[in-house]
Order: structure tokens, then sequence, then C-alpha cells
């Protein structure tokens, strides 16, 4: 047995492999401390918590947990569907978009392939493509977002697919939705666009691309969204993409049939038409954007205008040890430095109660 070595069984990809690094949880700095009132500003959550509503249509579903989820997902595609104007057979559903995220690279991208994305860009996009064995592509950023021409220029023959954030995570950079038209126009038809749209909520109306609407204009394009931010439904997992009807069944085909399961379901079909709880979401967001954004004015700290339901600050060269001490104080904030964004930490918007413990603990370190 001493020879067993399943390193080399794994597929090559999978070896130069680094795990997720997710925000630490609170539980896990609770037990280090043995403190509590934890302040979490990491993971990009809903500080609102889960609405009332979805809580009690929780509730009554807790009585058919014995039972097989819907498969298809028929009641929550019906609503999706009226509120996005699209059709159900449009929408594939996702255990969190990042389900379908790696779906879609399962379904379309094999080892002979490129996959085009942006330096600064969510880390799930190089971390399927690499699973998969594809080539990763990452296009230098242009002031810490997309640049949209370069990443044109990047497409080849063995391009299949190319990944947009927008806003982007972790930068809070944000493309208009003329760039976007012009750059979908001049993508060839055999590369597939999915245009990642997590944060979207939190974009005013009127800047918000037409995405849906665009993926009748072009049949390569699948749009990405999550009840993870702005819905307030991290914990349970749930997203969706819209696609071309004919994308939407060959994703099926490989899709884990009971990939949402039946709690998830019935709380994004509860969410989606939640409209007040939304709009306080939006509402505390751009309070404490507002807030945190003040803070750094003040304190003379650079940060990346933001978009998204977070904003990233350039503290230094020492943004570990900041991390690290940001910690000891009870504060929970992200290290970027795996998005080649050494000297920035990630803060995501909370509570006003919750940035002020984030910046009093600024103040207290000498930030
Ligand atoms: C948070 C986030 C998601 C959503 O992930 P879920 O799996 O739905 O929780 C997707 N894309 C980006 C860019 C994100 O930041």
């Amino acid at each position: 047995m001493s020879s067993f070595n399943p390193e080399q069984l794994a597929n090559p990809g999978v070896r130069q492999l680094r795990p997720y690094q997710a925000g630490k949880p609170i539980t896990e700095l609770e037990r280090e401390l043995g403190i509590k009132n934890i302040v979490k500003l990491a993971s990009n959550e809903n500080p609102l918590g889960i609405s009332q509503k979805v809580k009690a249509a929780l509730a009554e579903e807790l009585n058919d947990l014995a039972r097989y989820p819907d498969a298809n997902g028929f009641y929550l595609k019906e609503k999706i569907a009226k509120k996005q104007g699209v059709e159900m057979n449009q929408i594939t559903l996702g255990n969190g978009s990042n389900d379908v995220l790696e779906l879609i690279a399962r379904t379309f991208v094999n080892d002979s392939h490129e996959v085009i994305f942006s330096q600064h860009a969510f880390v799930v996009y190089p971390i399927v493509t690499q699973a998969i064995g594809a080539t990763a592509v990452a296009v230098p950023a242009k002031q810490y977002g997309h640049d949209l021409d370069a990443m044109l220029a990047a497409i080849s023959d063995k391009t299949r697919l190319i990944f947009i954030a927008n806003p982007n995570n972790p930068t809070g950079t944000f493309l208009s939705a003329e760039a976007l038209h012009d750059f979908l126009k001049q993508v060839p038809d055999n590369v597939l666009v999915v245009l990642d749209e997590a944060y979207t909520e939190f974009v005013p109306v009127a800047e918000r691309s037409p995405s849906f609407a665009w993926v009748t204009e072009f049949p390569n394009l699948l749009v990405c969204r999550t009840f993870a931010k702005a819905y307030g439904l991290a914990g349970l997992r749930a997203g969706y993409t819209v696609s071309d009807a004919r994308i939407a069944d060959l994703l099926n085909r490989v899709r884990q049939p009971f990939n949402m399961n039946s709690l998830s379901l019935r709380a994004a079909e509860v969410a989606l038409d939640d409209d007040e709880y939304l709009q306080q979401s939006v509402a505390i967001n751009q309070a404490g954007m507002q807030q945190l954004v003040n803070f750094c004015e003040q304190r003379g700290l650079s940060y990346i205008p933001s978009y998204g339901n977070f904003l990233t600050i350039e503290v230094g060269d020492d943004a570990e040890q900041l991390y690290q001490e940001l910690l000891q104080q009870g504060v929970i904030v992200r290290p970027v430095t795996g998005y080649q964004l050494p000297r920035h930490l990630r803060v995501s918007i909370g509570l006003p109660a919750e940035n002020q413990a984030f910046i009093d603990a600024m103040v207290k370190l000498g930030r």
C-alpha cells in the first residue's frame, strides 16, 4: 500500500489546483479567539439576514422534505420566466450560480480548449477551467476592470468560452451596456460568452444591460444570476442561467437532476417576489457603501469604485498582516492576494454598526 499515490491518479488539471478560499466563517474565528460579536464582511452576503417571507415559506416546506425536490424546478422557472421576460426552456437552475458556471464549462469545454477571463476575475473561472484541463487565458486588466478589446484579441481557434462578471468581483468594476453589446457583436458564435451578473441588483436600473434580451440577439450568450447576494439566500445555494433553449437543453443533460433542493427552490420562488426586501437590501448597501467610501476618503485610503456590495481598498504591502490584525479585533474581511491584488482587502458592505466596527478596528490599528 505504501506506493499508493492518489495524486497520480487525479486528472492533470486537478493536481495543480488549489482549493477555493472562502471567507473565514464566524464560528471558526469564535473557536479560535473564544469571543462573540464577530463581524463578518468577507463573503458579500446580505447583512439583512433572511427575509421574513422566505422564512415562513421555508417553515412550511419542511413538511415535505421526505420527498425528492422537483427535478425540473417548474415553479421557480415559471417565476423567473415571468419576471425576466424569458421562456422557461431557456432557464437552467443551479445549486448556487457556481454550480451553473461549472456546469457550463463541463458541458462545452474540454482539454483542447482555451477559456478567456480577465485578470482579477472571480476565482471560480480559473478553478473550473483548470479542473477540466483546459487552458486558462487571463487577459491583463484595464484599471482593474475587463479590457474588452484585449479579450477580443485573445480569442483564438481554440477559444470555447469567455467568462465576464459584471459587476466584477473582487474589483467592483462595471462595464456599460454599450461596451458589452459592442463586444458581443464581435465575438464569433462558436465562442460562448458567460455574463455573470451576480451583483446586478445593486446597479442602478438605468445602467444595467438588457442582458436577457441579448440572449435572443446572441445565441452564444449565457446570463448567470444568483440568489446569494441581493436576495439573501447564500446559505441555501440558488442560482440560474438564461440561455438559448438549445444550450439549456444541453446543460440539462449534464446537470444533476436534484441540484437545487426543495428548500432552495421554494426560498428562491418567494425571494423573487419579495420586492420590499430587495429594495431594503439595495438601500442598506448604498448607505453602507457611502459610509466606507467616506472613511477611505477621510483616511486617505485608495479604493476601487464599486458597483457591487463590497469595496476593495488598497491598504498597502502589509495587507495580509492587516487582515490578521483585523481578525484579532473580531472583524473578518477578505484578502485578495489570490486575485493578484496583494495590496488590497475586500470589505463587504454590512449593516451600519458592522461597517462602523470595521472602521473602528482600522482606526485602532492606525489606518
Ligand atoms: C458571489 C458570486 C457568485 C454567486 O455564487 P453562488 O454560487 O450563487 O453563491 C457568482 N459570481 C460571482 C462573480 C460572485 O461574486
